[in-house]
């Protein structure tokens, strides 16, 4: 089963899409299984952290800002590749085991889209594996 959804992105951040990921699980009847989750956008990503302290994806975005900052020697036209860099580095897709008819995630792990460009209106997208 794959279900695709939709976000509108009001900054650059982290948006926890948990609930729509468990809803898709859900919806699909699997027992056991993989489900994955894919970014089909080159400046933004998905991305698995903690979900208890806000201040844990403060610090993430602020490290990648450090990491991965503008350049002026970057070429490409469009003046954002420090997002692409970002969204390359994260990566498009997490894949979490279905056991039980449950995510089998920790207790203090979400799963993030990661916005590296907004605002923007993004999708991502959920295939549910039965195996
Ligand atoms: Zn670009």
């Amino acid at each position: 089963m794959l279900k695709k959804y939709y976000i509108n992105t009001d900054a650059q951040g982290l948006y926890n899409i948990t609930s729509y990921v468990r809803q898709a699980v859900n919806e699909s009847g699997v027992n056991s299984g993989i489900a994955v989750v894919f970014c089909p956008h080159t400046t933004a990503a998905i991305t698995i952290n903690e979900n208890a302290d806000p201040d844990v994806q403060t610090d993430l975005l602020f490290a990648l800002d450090k990491t991965y900052p503008d350049r002026p020697q970057f070429r490409h036209a469009e003046g954002n590749s420090s997002a692409h860099l970002r969204s390359s580095c994260v990566g498009a897709s997490e894949t979490i085991i279905i056991d039980d008819g449950s995510m089998v995630l920790g207790m203090w792990q979400g799963i993030y889209f990661a916005e590296f460009d907004g605002p923007r209106q993004r999708h991502f997208f959920v295939k549910v594996i039965k195996g």
